[in-house]
């Protein structure tokens, strides 16, 4: 990998969550700006819940170009920002922002995150398919307008709680995702695994160190479609316990990690403003600092 050279001019970008030390964001967008040669750095920044407003407001004064989000603040720092895109309106949350005329603009590239692995490896129709989602937290969000915006048929949400459940539903209004969207409790799984062209895992069910767990029994999975797809977001480890017995009843997998590279790569080109990055260094500092190889 090439060295970045801090200068008088290095330009600041970086990633506020709290904790935020175990952020891969740092690494895949260092090795990018390394590679450009650009006179930018992104940094990690721990800020404390109570903290964040006078945070921003360090950031405005030092004319930090723009910074990624992550939990706790990605609900947080919306009353912060002067603009929130639509896409970000319509999850609730924001996982990027920017700076525009000496204003804050907050976006979610987790959708571009999400869909981009399906769009280049699978060319489909999906306006007759069905997806089902497990979890109902802020990821199944971006999962459900994702799928909104392919097009398809039904998507279900899977979740354990039916009263987060229901929030979930209502929390869409009347907006367009709303209107092929329906909430289950897991138990309604047997019935509609078989019907499955997508299932996508948006729980932390099997995430690094529980490598050995999996959302679905092995008799549920045994109910996958042919050529089902299975994707899960988590990327440690790759491939996870779900995906591994998903590929064994014949599904097409995918990780996490490719949505964690794209929608880094949907905010680098909006801060460098720059649609051409060296997308495949990106991914592969990611690979190298896994030790995926
Ligand atoms: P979150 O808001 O906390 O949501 C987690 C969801 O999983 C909730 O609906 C929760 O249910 C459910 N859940 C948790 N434990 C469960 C269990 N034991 N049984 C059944 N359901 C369970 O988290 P998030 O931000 O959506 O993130 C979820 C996962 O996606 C994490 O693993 C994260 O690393 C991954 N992710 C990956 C990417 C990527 O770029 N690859 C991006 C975003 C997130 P309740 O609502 O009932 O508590």
């Amino acid at each position: 990998m090439a060295n970045i050279l801090i200068t008088g001019k290095t330009q600041l970008l970086g990633v506020i969550g709290h904790p935020v030390e175990h952020s891969l964001s740092p690494v895949m967008h260092n090795a990018a700006i390394a590679q450009l040669g650009l006179d930018y750095i992104y940094l990690p920044f721990p800020i404390e819940p109570e903290n964040l407003e006078i945070a921003i407001a360090g950031f405005a004064a030092i004319d930090v170009v723009g910074f990624s989000v992550t939990i706790p603040h990605k609900q947080a720092i919306l009353p912060l920002l002067s603009e929130i895109t639509p896409i970000a309106q319509a999850i609730g949350a924001v996982n990027t922002v920017s700076r525009k005329n000496h204003q804050w603009v907050g976006t979610n590239t987790d959708i571009e995150g999400f869909i981009t692995p399906l769009q280049t490896t699978y060319h489909q129709d999906w306006s007759q398919q069905v997806a089902v989602i497990l979890g109902n937290g802020g990821a199944a969000r971006a999962v459900v307008a994702g799928c909104h915006q392919l097009g398809f048929a039904k998507i279900h949400v899977v979740g354990r709680n039916m009263q987060k459940l229901q929030e979930f539903r209502n929390s869409w209004g009347n907006s367009p995702p709303a209107k092929n969207l329906q909430v289950h409790t897991w138990d309604a799984l047997i019935k509609l695994i078989p019907q499955a062209n997508l299932l996508v895992n948006t729980t932390p069910i099997g995430m690094h160190p529980k490598v050995n767990e999996s959302p679905l029994s092995a008799e549920e999975i045994k109910k996958l479609p042919p050529g089902a797809i299975a994707y899960d977001l988590i990327y440690i480890p790759k491939p996870t316990q779900f995906l591994q017995q998903a590929q064994q009843q014949g599904a097409i997998a995918i990780d996490g990690l490719e949505m964690l590279v794209q929608q880094g790569l949907a905010a680098l080109k909006i801060w460098l403003q720059q649609e051409t990055l060296p997308v495949d260094v990106m991914r592969q500092a990611l690979r190298n600092h896994l030790g995926l190889g």
